[in-house]
This record gives C-alpha cells, structure tokens and sequence, in this order.
C-alpha cells in the first residue's frame, strides 16, 4: 500500500518552491529547488511522494525514537486533543498531562534536577536554560555573572542567544550573534587533535582551554558552561575520555553553573532517557531536552533544573519576582500527553536496553566503512554516529566544498534506499531507536555503495584518484 502513493510531486515541488522559505535554506537556488517531499513513513522506512521507500538513517533529524506511524502514540495524541486541546500554562494554570509528565521525567533525571520548565521545542529548551541562568545570578546578588562559555561546533539551537552559542563555522557569516558575552572554546575533537599528542594529553588540554578561559574571563563574572555531553550537528564529536566529568569539576570549582544540552543524546540514543550521569559521570545544574522527548511525534522541549538552584529563587524572599520566560504552548497538553505516551512506550519496550544492546553493532558495522579510501574517520556512540570524508586520509585533508561530497554520498544512497545526513563534508546517521541488526546491516550496504558510487564519479570526473 504505502510504495503506491498517491501524492502529485510536480504541483507539491511547484507550492513549496512558491511559498516555502526553509530552515538553513540557501536562498540562491530557493527558485529552482527540487524538494524532496517526504510523504509517509512506518517503523524504521519513510516514503517519497513518488512512493521511493528509503531506511531512515537519521530518525527525522535525531527525532523519531520510537519510530514512525505509531498507533497507540496517534491515539495518545488524538484522545488529548478531544479531552482538553489547549489552555494556558501560565502562573498557577496547569493541565493533568503536563504534571505527569514533569512527575515522571524527574524520575530519570541524575541527582536533584526535579523542576522542569516546558517550552516548545530544543531551541526554546536552551533559550529558557540561558534566562534562567540569568535571572538566577541577578536575583542572588551576582549580576555580573553574565559571561556563558559553549564551544565551536556546538549547536544549541536558533533563537538570537541560543544560536549566539551554537558554534558551527557554516552557520556565521550572514546573520548577527552576541558577542560580547558569548566566548567559544575550540571543540574537543579527537579525529583532528595535534599530532603525537595522546587522548589523555588531549583531555588536559581541552579541559584547561575551559579553566584559562574561566580565569581570563575572571569566575565571578562567568554564569554557566553549556555543552552538548557529543557534539551532535557540529559532526557527532566525542571528547576524549573523562571530558564530561572534569569539565563539571572545573566549573563547579569556580562557582561556575553547568548545563547538559540532551536535545538529541536523551531519550534512548545512547542508551538511557538521559545520558549523562550513567554515561559520563556528570551531574549538571541543568539539563535541556527536546526531540526524543516526544518522538517527534508533536513539537515539546523542557529544561530541568536542580532543586539546589531552584530552593535559592523560589520562597518568601523571592515574592513579586517573576521568571518573565515562557510561552504560549509551554506545558501543551497534547505535546505532554504525546510525552507521557512516549516514555511509556520507551519504557515497556525496553528501547534503552535494546540500544545498550546493539549501539556497539551499529558503530562498529559502520567502521567497516573505514577500508574506503574516501572515509577519514567513522566516530560516534550508540544510534549517533557521523562519517567523515577526506581526500587524503594521510593528511585528512576536507574535500574542497564544490564537490559537495556529502550531498553526492547522500544522493546516490537515497537512490539505494538510505536516507543520511549530509553535513558538509560528513554524513550522520542516527536512525529510529528500534532498528534492528537487519536494518543496521541494510544501512551499512547502502553507505557502502553510496560511498563506491560516489567514488567512481569523482574519479570519472578527474576530481580525485584514491590514495
Ligand atoms: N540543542 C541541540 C543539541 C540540538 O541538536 C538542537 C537541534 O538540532 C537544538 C538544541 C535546537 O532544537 P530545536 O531545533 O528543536 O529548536
């Protein structure tokens, strides 16, 4: 039924080229673009307008955990909106699927983080983090505490603040960010570390680019340290062994707050609803959380915070003082019944054991790509991995950007049936948390060839022979 679709892709192509602007939209070919319309999907497979079914191996964009076409979310989600749609979340209205599911997150949650802010979304998610952090400092005599640390190749999101302390070079150039309060330390990337150095000497260097800039910055003027636990957009980066945990003790040295940017490592991807306490020994001030929380299935993102911060700006001395943040559809119910149905299923089904279970067969099916010459480094943990391409894996040189690698990969393994994530010389793979070991090596077989047709072009075209 599902590779019989009915859909008119010319006439859709037609409307979204008149009347569609889209997200990391190059505006220079917005005229002429030929839309890939994604039309349906079930399980781990989603289908083109044109019928064309094609193994996610990016769960949406790190979203559909879960996996697609859920009925027992669809009735989830149906049931809420019939019972109670929508009503405001403000000051003291609340709604039972927000309470619940506040209730039930902090359950997962390391620590004391058991106060949880709704917002709609991850960039929302980060953004409320960022003002909470501020308000929390104003409100307890330390104004001056304004400076946020973050990291290139970081991505926390796209409001002003929250893309002012993403860090992905692609992403400047064109619009305008916060600079006076924003510093960026360079990423912790173990694939491009200096020469002879070993990970261990890489880790003291990384965490000490972290205190210096403490110091230099002066820490009674530092509020907070944000980090993703991996580098999820900015290419799957995994810091060196014990980065997580050091960088926390630094920061918890010097009175600076920590926040755990989860967006897209909670729920399930590397195996627990949040990963970072089980998986690196951090205990953040923060956590924010979006994608995964809901599947995908409705837009939602929290941030949780710590009763230890939370006791300090809430009580008698803190009477009149407003947290003025918040959002229309903060605490949606729908959104909130679709994450208590999500965690439900998470839950029943064991998706983090089966993860734990097959994460390593994933990562390593995909290091088998490791034999092309055109792959300089295959990296990641669990369901989120990233494949990088060099033209040199000797020098690890990045291919120059007209061959638009990634994109070439990424075409010719949609044709075969796989769906990756071409970003910019690197492709990421983050599929439906309920892929199974058939599928993984279904996926591995269409990268493959992706990556031998993609090479077989460039060489026929004289760009590039195999070193
Ligand atoms: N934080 C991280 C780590 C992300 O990867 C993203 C999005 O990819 C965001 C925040 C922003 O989330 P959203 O696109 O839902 O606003």
């Amino acid at each position: 039924m599902l590779n019989k679709l009915r859909y008119d892709t010319t006439d859709l192509r037609k409307k979204d080229r008149e009347h569609i602007i889209h997200p990391w939209e190059d505006l220079g070919i917005a005229a002429t673009r030929q839309t890939l319309v994604v039309a349906e999907a079930k399980g781990a497979y989603i289908y083109d307008s044109d019928g064309h079914r094609m193994l996610d191996g990016i769960g949406g964009m790190w979203c559909v955990n879960i996996g697609y076409g859920r009925q027992d979310m669809a009735e989830a989600i149906a049931d809420q909106a019939a019972r109670l749609c929508y009503f405001s979340p403000f000051t003291v209205i609340s709604n039972p699927p927000s309470i619940e599911l506040a209730h039930r997150l902090t359950r997962h949650t390391p620590g004391d983080l058991k106060h949880v802010f709704f917002t709609t979304g991850g960039s929302t998610a980060v953004d409320s983090a960022l003002r909470f952090v501020q308000f929390f400092f104003n409100f307890t005599g330390h104004p001056e505490k304004k400076h946020i640390i973050s990291r290139e190749y970081a991505f926390h999101g796209s409001t002003y603040l929250t893309a002012s302390v993403s860090g992905k070079p692609g992403d400047r150039g064109n619009l305008d960010f916060v600079t006076d309060t924003v510093h960026l330390l360079p990423a912790p990337n173990t694939y491009r570390m200096p020469e002879g150095m070993t990970e261990q000497e890489f880790c003291d260097l990384k965490v000490a680019d972290l205190e210096n800039k403490i110091l230099e910055l002066g820490p009674d003027r530092v509020a907070c340290f944000i980090a993703e636990p991996l580098l999820a957009s900015g290419g799957v980066i995994v810091p060196p062994q014990g980065y997580q945990r050091r960088t926390l003790e630094v920061c918890r040295k010097h009175g600076v707050l920590y926040i755990s940017d989860e967006v897209v490592t909670g729920f399930g991807r590397l195996g627990h609803i949040f990963a970072s306490e089980p998986m690196f020994g951090l205990v953040p001030d923060i956590i924010t959380t979006a994608k995964g929380l809901t599947s995908g299935y409705v837009p939602l993102g929290a941030f949780i915070v710590s009763d230890r911060l939370y006791q300090r700006v809430t009580g008698a001395n803190a009477k009149g003082k407003l947290f003025a943040n918040g959002y229309t559809y903060s605490g949606h119910p729908v959104a909130c019944a679709a994450g208590l149905k999500n965690l439900e299923i998470i839950e029943r089904e064991d998706i983090c054991g089966h993860v734990r279970a097959i994460g390593p067969y994933f990562v390593e099916r995909l290091k088998s790509l490791l034999d092309l010459p055109l792959v300089g480094d295959v990296r990641g943990s669990h369901m989120m991995v990233c494949v990088e391409c060099v033209q040199d894996r000797r020098t690890k040189r990045v291919p120059p950007e007209e061959w638009e690698i990634a994109w070439r990969i990424a075409r010719n393994t949609m044709r075969r049936g796989l769906m990756v994530r071409p970003l910019g010389h690197q492709l990421v793979l983050s599929p439906p948390l309920i892929i199974t070991r058939a599928q993984i090596d279904e996926a591995v077989e269409h990268l493959r060839g992706g990556i031998e047709d993609t090479m077989g072009e460039l060489i026929r075209e004289e760009l590039w022979s195999p070193k």
